[in-house]
């Protein structure tokens, strides 16, 4: 028996017991004529103590061990002369009797410590000693916890936990596709799913209702921070039901995680249109912790003889509150934080609501207190406040007035990560037009419905038409999409043709879709989370990559495999790329 506690168990009701414990050397500290040892596991710590005075040998085979080897140790559970409130065994001791070492450890790269001094390179290269920390302890045991709380929810609601393949034919999700040369079959490949977005629908014609699956996802994407070619969802769709039904059962889902993980007791989700969000928040995906609305000035602000709004398509203004007394530095700050290439603004306006009735900005010259007075208004600014006026192209001058709202939540530390503000995102525009390929792109995917009312649009004003489609945000990331799906083969087709394909193309691509619908296909919708996005927020983190055991770098190599690698010569013939390529010519 390797063990019969593990490191976190034992109590002061355990005084008096003897027990077996195996773990890992954590810290050994010499003091006279004793051994002070915390062995770990994952479970906790235990202090082991070894005294001169009890057995001089097993004090010496104590004092040549290091840290982070594995030993097994038999003793009896004291309870300790001055108890460690911050260890949850912090009330005993073992008095050991007798000690095996298991495994030596070489001394590790970097100490396995909450605050360790290795850097994130290191701690990639040896991620299973960066596991060993207690951060990423937590992390895992959290994804665990989040992963059966979704099941428990799922299984619950009827839903049927299925697989689909991963060795697949494209699927369109708006990336490229990671291929696998098929060796049995010369120069053909197949590519793994970006998502298991026609399965799950094939699922529902095959009549399954309800379908989930916590599955592994890869898009070739460019680098990007925090970006991993392979991600894993929580994906999901249901039969028979319209955009309500989807979002009130993932509301659901999501409040149930919210509840347990975070004791979160919000009420029902907000719900906004795509075109809300942009024009009050800059994004579609707003952070609603705080309010700090964006408004149209264009009223208000132009045709007023200040030519920087009077050429701008729109002028835009938010009230920052309490911030009326910024100084000169602060503001100049901004206005140079706004100008950067990535937020790439013109410049800053700014008006300070004083006292009653009395203003201070910057275009005083072309403003009195009465046109100023109608800004705060619109902004919502009360005396004491501090508006912000970003003048432009539309699109670009909502977006950068989101990005500076922010900029200034964080620096007001409005952004805690402890506080959960879900919203849904609805009415999307179907297609985007991409000026790179000088054609419209489904902004969702292909098999998202148009709206109802918008159907008629899609011929000739297809950019009108809206999408059935949702999207859940959670403090300003996105950490679900789904929408309503096309269930029939004329409106898919017509989709399609919108979308630029030939029939002959959508045929070869999505023929078996195609061909599904031909056979009773009924109304269907779903959604799909970012798993390891939804388990980051909830261990309040904005980053995914720690609540992933195994992530990639940002260049999208695994430093501990070394991977992507080459191959031998032999694997390469056998492969037959040369011949794929031949084939093209
Ligand atoms: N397949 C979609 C995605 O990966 C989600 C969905 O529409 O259900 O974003």
């Amino acid at each position: 028996m390797y063990r019969s506690h593990t490191c976190g168990e034992l109590r002061r009701e355990n005084a008096g017991q003897e027990v077996v414990l195996s773990g890992w050397v954590q810290r050994i500290r010499q003091m006279g004529g004793m051994v002070f040892l915390e062995l770990r596991d994952r479970y906790g710590l235990t202090q082991l103590a070894f005294n001169d005075g009890w057995d001089q040998d097993l004090l010496e085979q104590a004092r040549q061990l290091g840290r982070e080897w594995v030993v097994q140790v038999w003793g009896a559970v004291l309870i300790r002369e001055s108890a460690n409130p911050q260890l949850p065994t912090g009330e005993i001791e073992i008095k050991v009797s007798q000690l095996k070492v298991l495994s030596r450890a070489k001394t590790p790269p970097f100490t396995i410590e909450r605050d360790t001094d290795g850097g994130e390179e290191q701690r990639l290269v040896f991620r299973y000693l960066d596991l060993r920390r207690p951060d990423m302890r937590d992390n895992l045991l959290l994804r665990s916890r989040v992963d059966q709380l979704v099941r428990e929810y799922l299984n619950e609601e009827g839903f049927l936990n299925i697989e689909t393949p991963y060795l697949i034919k494209s699927t369109p999700e708006g990336a490229r596709d990671f291929v696998v040369p098929s060796r049995t079959n010369p120069g053909q490949f197949y590519a793994l799913p970006q998502s298991p977005q026609t399965f799950k629908q094939l699922l529902m014609v095959a009549g399954y209702d309800r379908y989930y699956q916590i599955v592994r996802c890869f898009r070739d994407e460019d680098l990007r921070a925090d970006r991993q070619p392979e991600f894993t969802q929580i994906d999901c769709e249901m039969s028979f039901v319209d955009r309500e039904a989807v979002m009130r059962t993932f509301e659901g889902l999501t409040r149930h995680l919210l509840q347990k993980v975070a004791g979160w007791e919000g009420g029902t989700f907000p719900v906004m249109t795509y075109q809300e969000a942009l024009a009050q928040y800059g994004t579609d995906k707003p952070d609603i912790r705080f309010d700090m609305r964006l408004h149209t000035l264009d009223a208000l602000a132009k045709d007023r003889g200040f030519a920087v709004f009077d050429r701008a398509e729109t002028v835009v203004g938010l009230a920052v509150p309490g911030a009326a007394d910024y100084s000169r530095k602060q503001l100049d700050a901004l206005s140079k934080w706004v100008q950067r290439p990535q937020i790439g603004a013109g410049g800053l306006i700014w008006c300070k609501v004083q006292e009653e009735g009395q203003f201070k900005s910057s275009v005083d010259k072309f403003f009195d207190a009465a046109a100023l007075a109608q800004w705060a208004v619109q902004c919502g600014a009360k005396s004491g406040d501090l508006i912000l006026v970003l003048a432009g192209d539309r699109s670009k001058t909502l977006k950068a007035a989101g990005e500076l709202r922010l900029h200034l939540a964080a620096e007001m530390g409005l952004r805690d990560p402890r506080v959960f503000a879900p919203l849904w995102v609805v009415d999307f525009p179907l297609l985007e037009w991409d000026e790179e390929s000088g054609r419209y792109h489904a902004m969702h995917h292909p098999f998202t419905a148009p709206k109802e009312e918008d159907l008629h649009l899609l011929k000739d004003y297809p950019e009108k038409a809206r999408a059935n489609a949702y999207d859940l945000v959670l403090n300003g990331n996105e950490i679900g999409g789904g929408s309503i799906r096309i269930h029939e083969r004329d409106l898919q087709q017509r989709v399609f043709q919108a979308l630029g394909f030939s029939d002959e193309e959508a045929k070869r691509q999505f023929g078996f879709l195609l061909q599904a619908f031909e056979y009773g296909a009924p109304p269907h919708g779903g959604i799909a989370f970012g798993f390891d996005r939804l388990v980051a927020l909830l261990g309040g983190s904005e980053s995914i990559r720690p609540f992933i055991p195994f992530p990639k770098n940002n260049a999208g190599r695994d430093l501990m495999l070394n991977a992507p690698a080459d191959l031998d010569e032999e694997q390469l013939r056998e492969l037959s790329l040369a011949l794929a390529l031949k084939a093209k010519d």
